[in-house]
Parts: C-alpha cells; structure tokens; sequence
C-alpha cells in the first residue's frame, strides 16, 4: 500500500470491511446454537380497536438475546437466519410459542388473535402450509385465531406462487396481512388476485401524521382504499396521542404502536388484560 492509499483511509475501510464481514459470520454461527441454547423469546405488541379501545390481538416479535452481546435486533439477524436456511425452523418455533402462551389469555368472545411475521424463505416452501396446520391443532385453538404477516416485497417476488400459498392458508382460515404496506412497490391490481384480510400502514407514515398533511392524506386514502377492498386496516407505529385522534377520525380500524403498549414479554400478558387496556388510551 503506498503512502497515499494508508492516509486516504482506504485501508482502515478494508481493514472495516474486513470485519464486518467476520463479525456476521460469527453472528450466523452464534445463531446456529441459538434455539438450543433457548436463546430466543417472544414479545407481544398489544393491537387496539380504535372504536372500542378494546384489544384486538397481538403481533408476536422474535427477540434474541446474544450470550456475549445481548440483544440483537431482528432487523440483523432475520437476514442472516434467512440466507443459512435457518428461517423455516425458527418461524416454526415462532408458531408453536406464539399458540402456546396465548391460548389462555381472556379475549372476550374468542381466543386472542396472534400475528407472526413470515418471511418470503418461509411462504414459499412447500412445508409451511402443513407446518402452520400441526401448530394450530396441536395447541387446540381454531384457526382464524392465527395471522401471517408478509411484506409486499415477498408477494411481488412471485405472484403466482403466493396466490397459491396465500390462498391454501386462507382457506384454512389463517388471516392474511400485509405489512409495512406502502413501502413496497407493488402495484394495487396485485391486491385483486391476492387473497387478504388486512394490511398494516407502515410507521413511516404513522409517526409524522400529525404535524405531516401529506401523511395525512396518504394514510386517509390508504384507509380508504383498504375499505373498499373490505379489508381491515392496521396503523402501526403509533406514538402520539394526535396520531391516534386523527386515525379515529379517518376510521382506521386498529392501532399498534409505542403510545399504546411496547410489545410485552409473555408473563406480562395477562395484567394487560387485567388492568384494561382500555384504559391506557385516552
Ligand atoms: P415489523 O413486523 O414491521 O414490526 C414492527 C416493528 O416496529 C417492531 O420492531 C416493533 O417493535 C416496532 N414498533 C412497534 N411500535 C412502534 C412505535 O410506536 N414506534 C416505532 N418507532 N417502532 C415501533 P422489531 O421488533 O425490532 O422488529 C423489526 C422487524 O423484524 C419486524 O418488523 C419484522 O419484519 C422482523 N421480525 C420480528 N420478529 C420476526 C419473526 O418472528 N419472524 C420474522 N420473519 N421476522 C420478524
Ligand atoms: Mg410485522
Ligand atoms: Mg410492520
Ligand atoms: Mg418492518
């Protein structure tokens, strides 16, 4: 390396880089041993309705606590869990844990609704229809008590091939969400052949809706259109009492976000119910 090549920096990228590159081929190898080492849990973000503030369900998120640098945020090692095939195991595990420690929580009517996020890895093998079907009767509850989240992005990977897999899940009774809706690139004619029950405005939308008129706008049409394509429609990343006013009156259907509720750990579960959630908004 010559003199100017070190001063410019291009060394100390390498060197970076370098790392980087070690560093998450650690973290694969440390992900490996995760599920044995029951290294994972899950939280539970409460969803309300926002006629009745009554809780509508949860949506599961995957939570990894690293031996050496503790938790670790889904956003790095989804990625790396897709890419070593490790996906379909640990969404399996999502499933049955998800059933498990929600099939006794107190949802008047029925048993508490639970979304799990699915990535496109895990939607498109051929498996996860059957692996979905011994989840549900094994922990006893019916199916409609179950969401799957998937993104536009994995939809649009293959049209066809969801079609199918969305519709065989449907037909089960799963319901279908889309998530982070609007940050994708799909088109709105993929929703015509697609089957699905709900979509979930992304965050982005949602955290600037009060003091953002286009946001308003967008987030008002968006409701709109979800309606008239009879859909339920999730705002997510709600953290302002405003955002939520404004979302009541465009008659967006559910909320979730920090204002209402972090996601929760498991035990925690049952004093949500048991000090209303009702209550906490307002
Ligand atoms: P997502 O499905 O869009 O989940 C929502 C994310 O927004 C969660 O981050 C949640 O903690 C965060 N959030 C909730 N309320 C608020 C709010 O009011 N403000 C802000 N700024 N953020 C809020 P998290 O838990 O870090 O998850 C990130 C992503 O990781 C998820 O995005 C999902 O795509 C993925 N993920 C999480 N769990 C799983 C899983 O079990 N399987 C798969 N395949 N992906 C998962
Ligand atoms: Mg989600
Ligand atoms: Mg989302
Ligand atoms: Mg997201």
């Amino acid at each position: 390396l010559s003199a100017a090549e070190e001063e410019s920096g291009i060394v100390l990228h390498a060197a970076q880089e370098q790392q980087l590159r070690q560093d998450r081929w650690q973290l694969e190898t440390d992900l490996k041993r995760a599920m044995d080492e029951d290294q994972f849990t899950l939280q539970y973000q409460p969803q309300i309705g926002l006629q009745d503030f009554a809780t509508s369900g949860f949506e599961a998120l995957l939570r990894w606590k690293h031996p050496g640098s503790g938790f670790v945020s889904p956003d790095i090692f989804i990625p790396l869990a897709e890419r070593g095939a490790l996906i379909n195991q640990i969404t399996d595990w999502v499933m049955h844990t998800a059933l498990r420690q929600t099939s006794t929580l107190p949802l008047p009517g029925t048993r508490a609704r639970v979304s799990i996020n699915v990535s496109p890895v895990t939607l498109f093998d051929p498996g996860f229809p059957f692996a979905i079907e011994s989840a549900v009767s094994l922990w006893g509850g019916s199916h409609d008590q179950l969401a799957v989240e998937v993104t536009e992005g994995t939809l649009i990977q293959d049209i066809d091939v969801s079609k199918r897999v969305l519709s065989t899940l449907r037909d089960k009774g799963v319901r279908i969400s889309i998530d982070d809706f609007g940050t994708g690139y799909s088109s709105l004619a993929y929703f015509k052949q697609l089957p699905v029950d709900e979509i979930k405005i992304d965050k982005s939308f949602i955290t600037h809706l009060a003091e953002t008129d286009i946001d308003r706008k967008l987030v008002e049409s968006i409701v709109e259109l979800g309606h008239k394509l009879d859909l339920q429609v999730v705002a997510e990343g709600v953290e302002e009492e405003r955002a939520l006013n404004i979302l009541r009156e465009i008659g967006c259907d559910v909320a979730q976000g920090f204002l209402i509720s972090p996601a929760l750990p498991a035990e925690d579960l049952h004093s949500w119910f048991g000090e209303g959630a009702s209550t906490r908004v307002h």
